[in-house]
This record gives C-alpha cells, structure tokens and sequence, in this order.
C-alpha cells in the first residue's frame, strides 16, 4: 500500500495511484472552488496537471472535456457551475504570451483561473491560490501530489479540502488517509506518553494492574 497522504501543517500531500484517482481528487476539490479562484499547478510534465482539471471541471458541471491546451494556451469552459479557465504556460518563453494575452483580465472575479506550470508564471500569481505540485511516484502510475494553500481565504479553508480528501481517500482506502505531522508540540503527547495525574508519577513502586481501584 502507497504511502498515505498526510497533512502536514501548511501543505495537503498524497499519492494518487492511477489517472482515476487524479481526476477524482479533482472532482472532489471542485465543491470548495468559488469564482475567483486561482489554482497553480506545477511539476513533471505528464503528472497528472491536466488529468485534474478534466476532474475539476467534471465536478463543476461542465461537459464538454478538458483537453491539454498546448497549442491554444488557454481554454475558458462554460456550462458549469462556473466558468473555467484553462491557462497551460507550457514553455518559459511563452509567458510573455500570457501577459500579451491580457492575462490580468483572466483574473476576474466571475471566474475560476486554473494555470499549468503555475511554477512559471509564479511572478503573475495572486498572493491568494492554491498551489497543486504533481510528480512522478515510485511506480509507473504513482503521483505525488502536494496542495499548498497561499494566503488567508486558502488557508482558511484548508480544514474543508482535508476533510473532502479524506472522504475521498477513506471510500477505497484502509489506511487513515491523513498522518498529521509536525503539529505544534503542544499537541504532541509527551516523551514517555501520557502525562501521569499529580502523585501518580514517581512512585517507583506503584504496580497499576488491572484489579487497580481508583476513583
Ligand atoms: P500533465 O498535464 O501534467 O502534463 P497529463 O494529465 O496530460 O499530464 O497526463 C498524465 C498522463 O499520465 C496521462 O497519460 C495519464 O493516463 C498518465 N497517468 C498515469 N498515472 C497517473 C496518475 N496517478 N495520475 C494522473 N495521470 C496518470
Ligand atoms: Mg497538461
């Protein structure tokens, strides 16, 4: 079994097993999207960017299918919840031609802005997204992916995208999907487990067996 997604303080990682399961996660990330929204996706040519926004658009009710938009640039679906904007900077040099594009306006309140190689365009991106890093995992059809929420209204809604993916995860998975890790050390039991009530620790000699009374 793969290792299970964690939720590690600021960031969502997981591993997707197979374009499905990308696509899902898409599916099931689409409730949370407002208008307005930008997602940045980022990674390994061939992860899985373009697989997930066919699941975002899947879930905000759009038909027609998402496909890579290498030679167009950029896509705007409609039909759905709202409309959805495909931008794929696949080269470096074709920034330019986003910002030519009048890329400012594709930034519009009305709608959701998903960007492949969000990485790219990074001096283009509002302080407010939500970064979506693919890679190539250890098998042929392993991603790793890592969502990592910029800025306040993101951040805020972390705990809603944990609890979707763990539905996500839980319907098909038997591990916990998410291991937290790296809390503040307050929430961390402490060395030696948990702490002993006042009298109870230090007593060498205490034997707490079953047949123990206490209160
Ligand atoms: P990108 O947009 O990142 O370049 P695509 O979504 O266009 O990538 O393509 C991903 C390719 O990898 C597809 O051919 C898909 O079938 C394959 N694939 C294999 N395993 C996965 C996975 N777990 N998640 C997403 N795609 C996968
Ligand atoms: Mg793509």
């Amino acid at each position: 079994m793969a290792m299970p997604p964690f939720l590690n303080h600021r960031s969502l990682e997981m591993e997707s097993r197979s374009p499905e399961e990308t696509r899902r996660l898409g599916v099931s990330l689409s409730p949370l999207l407002r208008p307005g929204d930008v997602l940045a996706l980022g990674g390994d040519l061939g992860a899985g960017k373009t697989t997930f926004v066919q699941g975002l658009a899947a879930g905000l009710g759009i038909v027609d299918r998402v496909t890579s938009p290498t030679f167009v640039l950029m896509r705007e679906y409609t039909g759905g919840r709202y409309p959805l904007i495909h931008i794929d900077v696949y080269r470096l040099d074709r920034m330019q031609d986003v910002v030519d594009l009048g890329y400012d306006e594709f930034l519009d309140p009305s709608h959701i802005v998903v960007v492949e190689w969000g990485d790219m365009v990074a001096p283009l991106l509002p302080k407010e997204h939500l970064g979506v890093e693919m890679r190539y995992g250890t098998a042929e059809t392993m991603r790793e992916i890592v969502l990592r929420p910029r800025g306040q209204g993101w951040e805020e809604r972390i705990p809603a995208v944990r609890a979707l993916m763990e539905e996500l995860f839980s319907a098909d998975r038997d591990d916990p999907l998410f291991k937290e890790i790296g809390p503040p050390s307050e929430l961390l039991p402490p060395p030696g487990g948990r702490p002993g009530r006042p009298g109870e620790s230090g007593q060498p000699g205490a034997h707490p067996g079953p047949e123990r009374e206490e209160g």
